[in-house]
């Protein structure tokens, strides 16, 4: 394994900064705690907690996480002004990240400023930060394009008008890895930290080589969340110092999926299905000869087990899918074919699968059922939906069933018709069962007004959990179709 340049690598984590900077979002203070927190139990160093001269919002959530008693630093991005130290420090945090822009593209063009000026500022800022008893991370902006010499100079005297600590950004991704080991300044006797943007794709590999050539902390956000193309993904980091580079990094991984979809969620930043680690497909199988190997042993196509970042392995099944992934998800469904029957089931996967259709439990359990002959009542039936929606109406659905043969009437209100109509499914069964939606998706499977559009949802009963699908040219249709199919499934596998 090749060695990094410190056996204890320090995570600052900058989602609550850098990250709540990606284009439409903003968290409100009590979500920044909760965020923290996480990233707190997680065993993140430090976190950016905001800025605090950005709003009183802010200056509200820094407060909150700066008085939650973590173990975790709090820190507060600073420009090199003595208004902006003032309310960091009067928010109570322990450091402040002060940003100075280096290079002359940012010195002239940003600030209108010149070296000289910018010089100045920023050590009469260190001062000033360490007279109000801050630790003093001393930032670099835009460093890979600023004039290298000016940079190690203004880095040397920050350290000894007392920064505690440097950083070196990539503020808009133009390093490669190659360049790093030529532009990380000179160790000024302070420890050195790396924060890169993915712009081109290449922050973590541009943070890896830094930490091999001298730095011995990471910038990262969660999901790699940040401005245009974000910044390098605290979980990509962590899990790569772990199994690539043999460097423990005191991180409790087991959290790292846990923390991922907390983030995403309050953010409402939607991971790419092949996001590295967290993305939904991450640890999901669908092709026969993949699945057949990970059921044998996981490790033929799984670099990590799923468990070690607290995810579960996923085989789905569709075109690509083998007879062993068909069997052992009949299996886990409570069927029992026989080889005959097993090679016709798979052989309707296919089928459905080169119709182009993402294959559902619902989907599986129906082909199962006509194939093994098993006589299925419907333990729901739909008798009538409406639903009210309108600019001056709150979305109110009402819907009539039959439940296990017993007219029952459920009405909602919800955030739209959609919503409404789900919640007043959910509320005319629940009676019999407490069914929850865990997910929804629609997709416009032509497009126009006029779609058909598909409906897929994921529902939980305890720790029964289904998918299922509807599809129909209206959407509120499409949804109660898709809805009543997996609640049939869940209760009949009672
Ligand atoms: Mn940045």
């Amino acid at each position: 394994m090749i060695a990094l340049f410190s056996e204890k690598i320090r995570f600052f984590d900058t989602t609550l900064r850098d990250g709540e900077q990606t284009p439409g979002v903003s968290l409100t203070p009590a979500e920044k705690l909760e965020i923290a927190t996480a990233l707190n139990r997680i065993g993140i160093d430090v976190i950016e907690a905001g800025s605090a001269a950005a709003s009183e919002g802010e200056r509200e959530a820094i407060r909150l996480i700066a008085d939650a008693g973590l173990h975790a630093e709090c820190c507060c991005y600073v420009r090199a002004l003595a208004h902006d130290i003032d309310l960091a420090a009067d928010c109570g945090v322990d450091s402040v990240h002060m940003v100075i822009p280096v290079s002359d593209l940012h010195i002239a063009k940003k600030l209108g400023k010149t070296r000289e000026k910018v010089w100045e500022m920023a050590l009469e800022a260190v001062v000033y930060a360490k007279e109000r008893g801050l630790v003093v991370e001393f930032s670099g902006e835009d460093a890979s394009r600023a004039d290298q010499a000016f940079l190690g100079s203004l880095f040397a005297a920050a350290v000894e008008h007392g920064a505690d600590r440097l950083c070196f950004c990539d503020t808009v991704g133009l390093l490669t890895p190659e360049r790093v080991a030529g532009v990380l300044p000179p160790l000024c006797g302070a420890p050195l930290s790396i924060h890169c943007h993915d712009d081109l794709g290449f922050a973590l590999a541009n943070t890896f080589a830094a930490l091999k050539h001298g730095a011995t902390c990471a910038h990262v956000t969660v999901n790699g969340l940040g401005e245009r193309a974000g910044n390098t993904p605290l979980e990509e980091v962590v899990m790569a110092c772990e199994v690539l580079y043999g460097t423990p990094t005191g991180i409790e991984t087991t959290q790292l999926y846990h923390l991922s979809s907390l983030v995403s969620r309050l953010t409402r930043v939607e991971l790419p299905t092949n996001k590295a680690i967290v993305g939904a497909m991450a640890f999901t199988h669908e092709s026969g000869i993949h699945a057949h190997g990970v059921l044998r042993d996981s490790s033929t196509y799984e670099p990590i087990k799923p468990e070690i970042v607290g995810r579960k392995r996923r085989i789905i099944l569709g075109k690509h899918s083998g007879s062993a992934s068909v069997l052992a998800a009949l299996n886990e469904m409570g069927y029992e074919p026989d080889p005959a029957q097993l090679r016709e089931i798979v052989g309707r996967i296919k089928e459905l699968g080169d119709e182009g259709k993402r294959i559902t439990d619902a989907d599986v359990m129906a082909i199962a059922e006509t194939v093994l002959s098993l006589a299925t009542e419907p333990v729901l039936d739909l008798r009538q939906f409406t639903v009210v929606s309108g600019s001056n109406a709150i979305p109110t659905a009402s819907v009539t069933l039959q439940v296990y043969g017993n007219e029952v009437t459920g009405a909602s209100t919800g955030t739209g018709p959609v919503d409404a109509a789900i919640k007043a499914l959910q509320n005319s069964v629940a009676a019999v069962a407490d069914i929850r939606l865990e997910d929804y998706h629609v997709d416009a499977i032509t497009g126009g007004t006029e779609a058909m559009v598909d409906v897929l949802v994921k529902l939980r009963r305890d720790g029964d959990v289904i998918t299922s699908r509807g599809a129909r040219t209206d959407i509120i249709t499409a949804s109660v179709e898709a809805v009543i199919n997996g609640m049939n499934r869940l209760l009949r596998s009672r």
